[in-house]
């Protein structure tokens, strides 16, 4: 590698104002298939004092062995389950990520996925662009009055319920971390379930909004889908990895869940498995929750600043680690 020293490493598709404003006062190096590539990614952070990367490049221990100047990570978006934290956080580098920008487009997004499924929005443009105008086939149901149950009442999560309460939703919750008596629950007209299949089993919508943790890892499998009301339809912009795919498609097929919309999916890109893909039932998205002009370019901006923070030696604002002092 041609570069030498090197204060920026990009290591996926980045853009914005911010990253350019970088480029013309620090020396920036970006390629955006490096994630791809580990053995020239582990060479290339080898000069790197700050890290930028979305959700594709895997920073493991073993990555950051090689990683000698690094002190930061700025993460474009939201989680973190491509970081190994602790291994970040003991080699005293400090990881950036915007918690908050992203919020308002997932949650959006969420409400749309669940209007598409409620109207068969997409199918029905798929068959009207073919010159059918069949309306009785596209009967679909209104969302005011049903029950939408949302695993995970974080930061989008909980928007989510609120606009699914302006829709005229029941909205109940499913969130281990959030105690009865949480001041987040207050004046949300929200439910607490104890237990997920509480919320499961009166829901005509059910929403995935928590991190992917060992914890999590196909929370929803063959027991969960068969524990919820059938017909009902279920819609995942958290992370594919919360759902075992094999048992959704079974949930679908046998007619237990009436549809589902997938913004991620266990392996991105999933390649044409023509699986869900060929399910008039199903709606996907190509990971595309915070992929608005807002969120990119608020999220870019915070990660660009905190950035420039680190390396005149003051404090990141968004950090999300407690890094041990460096060795
Ligand atoms: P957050 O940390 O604010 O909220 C996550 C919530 O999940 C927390 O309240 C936590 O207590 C809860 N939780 C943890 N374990 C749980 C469990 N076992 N069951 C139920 N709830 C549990 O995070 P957020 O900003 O709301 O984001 C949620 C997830 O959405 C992120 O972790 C990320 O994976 C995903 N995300 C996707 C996109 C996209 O483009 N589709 C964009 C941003 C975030």
């Amino acid at each position: 590698m041609a570069v030498v020293t090197m204060d920026i490493l990009i290591t996926e598709e980045v853009e914005g104002d911010a990253i350019e404003r970088l480029s013309e006062t620090y020396e920036v190096f970006r390629d955006a298939m490096l994630w791809e590539d580990e053995a020239k990614l582990k060479a290339a952070i080898h000069d790197a004092r700050i890290l930028v990367i979305r959700n594709q490049t895997r920073v493991t221990a073993p990555l950051l062995e090689a990683a000698e100047k690094l002190i930061g990570i700025g993460r474009i978006g939201v989680g973190l389950d491509n970081i190994d934290m602790p291994a970040v956080s003991e080699r005293g580098v400090v990881v950036i990520a915007p918690l908050d920008a992203n919020a308002t487009s997932v949650a959006e997004l969420t409400l749309g996925l669940i209007l598409a499924l409620a109207r068969k929005i997409p199918a029905a443009d798929r068959l009207t662009r073919t010159g059918h105008w069949n309306r009785r086939e596209f009967t679909g149901m209104e969302l005011a009055g049903k029950t939408l149950a949302i695993c995970g009442f974080g930061r989008i999560g909980r928007k989510v319920a609120h606009l699914a309460r302006a829709f005229g939703m029941q909205v109940v919750v499913h969130d281990p971390y959030v105690k009865p008596t949480s001041p987040l629950l207050h004046d949300t007209g929200v439910t607490l379930c104890h237990r997920l299949e509480d919320g499961l089993a009166e829901a005509d919508f059910v929403t995935a909004h928590s991190p992917l943790t060992p914890e999590t890892r196909h929370l929803f499998n063959t027991l969960t889908f068969a524990t919820m009301k059938r017909g009902a339809f279920f819609i995942n912009t958290s992370r594919g990895g919360v759902v075992d795919e094999r048992a959704l498609l079974e949930a679908l097929r046998s007619g237990q869940l009436g549809g589902a919309a997938l913004d991620v999916r266990e392996i991105e890109p999933p390649g044409a498995r023509a699986e869900f893909e060929t399910m008039e039932n199903v709606v996907l998205t190509p990971h595309i929750g915070s992929f608005t002009q807002e969120a990119q370019s608020r999220t870019v901006n915070a990660v660009a600043s905190d950035v420039e923070r680190l390396l005149r030696g003051t404090p990141a604002i968004n950090f999300v680690n407690f890094p041990l002092p460096r060795r």
